[in-house]
């Protein structure tokens, strides 16, 4: 084994879909839409491998189908308000995952450092560590709710002396996800900019993955920190057509950045990958195009699936309030954390271990209730899993399944 991997074996998505399987559970655990996506896409997929054009069953360009990043080019050119090359300041990705991979690869060397939120999406921790960084963690931290009020996923923050404390000159990069996943964080302008002129004075990168960028409630607004000044220049921003069009299992994703940048991405992605799946790209272009005539209007799936996805949110919330676990409102994304400490007394037989007890509660749900979810630990580095080690996440992307789930938890009482 190469020392790259040592200590990087364990995964908390193997871990629980095979849980999930294994208990044929209600899953709210891992991430992804138990409704079927959009129809103009699943038509657009169906038209690009039996069409006439059989050359979409062959390679295409490497760094991204040509029609993808011409729509991408356009439409990330007009959120940032700037001109876009569609063939150096995009490139098409195996799903964000790759995109980040590529990220890391390509800038992080040696003894570099680079800044993760906690509580941050698992994989950033072993993709920093196989590029030879060392990962350095500033938490979020929870300011109390108002008396009688639910907490909000606003309510946690960074500290301002505290991030700028973990800026030094080994500071390659911060790694920025909003909104945010597990928590639902959505972060205000206040917070990007506190960020970015760090970024500014440290001269960092900022490698955003913004993959939940059209998941946002409550008419918040998703601020690309690539927006603000002096940013465009030292940021990667990777999204992902899995969460933007609620097809996680095609596997499409993308970067846009500065030239500066992204050669180095290309470099990563035709030594490894080289080529991601033409018909896909191709569908998921159409996907784009459709969306870019209806920009802003009310039949845009921009605008209908945050707004499907805010009512599964409230609905949700209820089923947890109603039975005495405390939700943490989020303000994005499709997940929702929740505060379980009032029912440690209701669960008698979690055996007691060195493991967080957020961990062995969401094991022990799985097997004897039936219900899937992720312990809030998993998103944290090794030495913080026991600091927020009382709420599991909720994924509420689901129609049939939210429905089993508040079965489960309404008789559980
Ligand atoms: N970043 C975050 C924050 C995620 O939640 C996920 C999971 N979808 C990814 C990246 C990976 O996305 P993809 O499925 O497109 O590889
Ligand atoms: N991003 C998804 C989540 O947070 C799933 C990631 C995965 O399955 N590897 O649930």
């Amino acid at each position: 084994q190469a020392r790259r991997l040592e200590g990087i074996d364990k995964n908390i998505w193997v871990e629980f879909v095979k849980l999930a399987a294994t208990y044929s559970t209600v899953n709210l655990g891992q991430g992804f839409p138990d409704f079927p996506p959009p129809d103009f896409l699943k038509e657009a997929f169906s038209r690009a491998v039996s069409g006439e054009k059989h050359t979409l069953h062959q390679y295409t360009r490497a760094f991204g189908h040509p029609p993808l990043v011409k729509i991408l080019a356009q439409l990330f050119g007009k959120l940032l308000g700037r001109e876009l090359d569609p063939m150096t300041n995009v490139m098409v990705t195996v799903g964000a995952y790759q995109a980040l991979f590529c990220c890391f690869q390509a800038f992080i060397e040696e003894g570099d450092e680079v800044i993760i939120i906690e509580p941050f999406f698992d994989c950033y921790e072993p993709m920093v560590k196989m590029a030879g960084g060392t990962p350095v963690y500033i938490p979020l931290r929870p300011k109390a709710p108002k008396e009688g009020k639910l907490m909000s996923s606003a309510d946690w923050q960074l500290d301002p002396a505290e991030l700028a404390s973990k800026f030094s000159e080994q500071t390659k990069a911060i790694v920025l996800n909003s909104p945010n996943n597990p928590l639902g964080k959505v972060f205000s302008r206040g917070e990007l900019e506190l960020i970015a002129d760090l970024c500014v004075k440290h001269d960092a990168l900022c490698i955003s993955d913004e993959v939940y960028e059209w998941l946002v409630y409550d008419g918040k607004e998703h601020i690309r920190i690539a927006s603000l000044p002096g940013m465009w220049d030292r940021t990667v921003i990777v999204g992902s057509a899995g969460k933007t069009f609620s097809i996680t299992g095609w596997k499409v994703g993308w970067t846009v950045g500065p030239n500066r940048l992204l050669q180095h991405l290309r470099t990563v992605h035709q030594n490894s990958v080289y080529h991601c799946a033409t018909a896909a790209q191709d569908a998921v272009a159409q996907g784009f195009q459709r969306e870019l005539e209806r920009y802003g209007k009310p039949d845009s799936y921009f605008v209908q699936l945050p707004r499907e996805l805010q009512q599964k949110r409230d609905q949700l919330i209820q089923s947890l309030v109603a039975v005495g676990m405390k939700p943490i409102i989020p303000e994005g994304t499709y997940f929702l954390v929740a505060d379980i400490s009032e029912f440690k007394s209701e669960v008698p037989d979690v055996p007691d271990s060195d493991e967080p007890y957020d961990s062995r509660f969401a094991k022990w749900m799985v097997k004897n209730k039936g219900l899937a979810a992720i312990p809030l630990s998993a998103f944290y580095c090794g030495a913080h899993k026991d600091n927020y080690n009382s709420f599991i996440r909720f994924c509420f992307a689901k129609d049939a399944t939210l429905k089993a789930a508040d079965d489960i938890l309404q008789r559980w009482k």
